[in-house]
């Protein structure tokens, strides 16, 4: 790439020099988790060495030192979304944390019987599972936009939903699929839900570290994204919502940081964003995050689609040359997931003889059981790709893919 030194980016992942089985590791699962670069690493022993402290609650010099970090880390998060406030960016465990908490809260305060959310054919377990049991709680509908052979969302059937009843109270979907790559039109979609005043939840695990994000021009009410999967440490997360949402829901969690004052008789509640932050968080995390951004960040996002875009196509024309081998996941907007599976084999015999190779790639149904039915296939093996691949890399899987199917059928 002209735009991307990959070869001085890899030096920076130190995890990339180990050699897998005797073979160089080729890593293939960064949709799963990123690797870290040394800046990141650099960071959480910085934490531990300089800066460990709870925070929030001390008057003395590490615990303020500490909160400085933390609070410093929220500001760059702001601004890497382009949020309006700060306190509209909420700390999470990550990104099933962000839309557990919504769905219990927004839930508990706008979610009736007989009302409806609505979800798509392509969600994560994640952005299923609490809608279910929210649902299931509320006596209320999940309704889900169904998709084409390609894996891309019906749009007039998406249409049909919002107009079926007056009673939805939420669209939560994902911008970027994790099983199949789809990158789907979330600004039409928002801005369909808007015109029925009804908010819209992105689950951008797979968006934020493959494309620029800006929620203000998005208009998107929540988004929530995981830290580890941006480069940054396990443990992070980040919910956003926009503040007039937030001020009317009721804390998802009790405890400490989250009050402003409490008797037996009655609590009052502390303002954004510390009411949604019960407890004491991982602290290294959520200052360790915006490491990971920083590092993103020097590259440039715009760089990074472009590089790994490049890639995708060419690894995913070579794939199909392969007899036998269907590519799951066809859509004309993609962004770097190839998943697919072989005549006569299974995904997971596939995924451990590329393990031997020294290759690791994901198999099985990547948390989108319905996703996989609707397909008709146990699971897929995925190979996701970021900006420290190489088109070496995908030559080699390529190549793998043939060694392995030779071996099985
Ligand atoms: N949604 C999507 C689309 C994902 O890919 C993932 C992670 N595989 C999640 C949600 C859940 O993220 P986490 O496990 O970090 O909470």
């Amino acid at each position: 790439s002209i735009l991307l030194d990959v070869e001085k980016i890899r030096k920076d992942f130190p995890i990339l020099s180990l050699t897998v089985n005797g073979k160089p590791l080729v890593y293939l699962d960064n949709a799963a988790t990123s690797q870290k670069p040394n800046s990141v690493i650099k960071a959480i022993e910085h934490y531990y060495t300089h800066q460990n402290s709870n925070i929030h609650r001390g008057v003395h010099f590490l615990s303020q030192r500490a909160t400085e970090a933390y609070e410093v880390s929220r500001k760059k998060v702001a601004k890497f979304i382009n949020a309006a406030h700060d306190h509209e960016c909420l700390f999470t465990k990550g990104t099933t944390d962000g839309i557990n908490l919504v769905a219990f809260s927004y839930g508990k305060q706008f979610v009736k019987p007989g009302d409806t959310i609505i979800i798509s054919a392509m969600e994560h377990h994640s952005n299923i599972v609490p809608w279910q049991i929210l649902c299931e709680d509320r006596g209320a509908n999940l309704k889900v936009i169904p998709i084409n052979e390609k894996g891309e969302l019906l749009i007039e059937e998406y249409k049909k939903l919002l107009n079926e009843d007056n009673n939805v109270k939420l669209v939560s979907v994902c911008w970027i699929s994790n099983s199949l790559g789809t990158v789907n039109p979330v600004k039409e979609i928002i801005a369909l839900a808007h015109e029925k005043g009804i908010p819209v939840l992105l689950d951008a695990a797979q968006a934020v570290q493959h494309v620029a994000v800006d929620v203000q021009d998005l208009d998107v009410d929540f988004l929530a994204f995981s830290g580890h999967k941006l480069y940054g440490p396990t443990g992070s997360g980040i919910l956003y919502g926009k503040e007039k949402w937030l001020n009317q829901m009721p804390p998802y969690q009790g405890g400490g940081d989250m009050i402003k004052h409490v008797t037996f008789a009655k609590t009052t509640y502390n303002e954004l964003p510390f009411k949604f932050e019960a407890g004491t968080p991982n602290i290294e995390a959520g200052i360790c995050i915006s490491a990971g951004l920083d590092y993103l960040n020097e590259l440039g996002i715009e760089a990074v689609a472009q590089y790994e875009h490049e890639l995708l196509e060419y690894v995913t024309a070579k794939l199909q040359e392969i007899p036998g081998l269907r590519v799951i996941g066809t859509a004309d907007q993609k962004a770097s997931v190839v998943s697919f599976i072989v005549e006569g084999t299974h995904p997971s015999d596939i995924g451990v003889l590329l393990d031997k190779m020294g290759i690791a790639v994901r198999t099985g149904h990547h948390c989108t059981q319905p996703l996989m039915e609707f397909f008709g296939i146990p699971g897929t093996v995925r190979a996701s790709l970021a900006f420290c691949n190489t088109k070496q890399e995908m030559d080699q899987l390529v190549d793998g893919v043939k060694r392995a199917v030779a071996m099985l059928v």
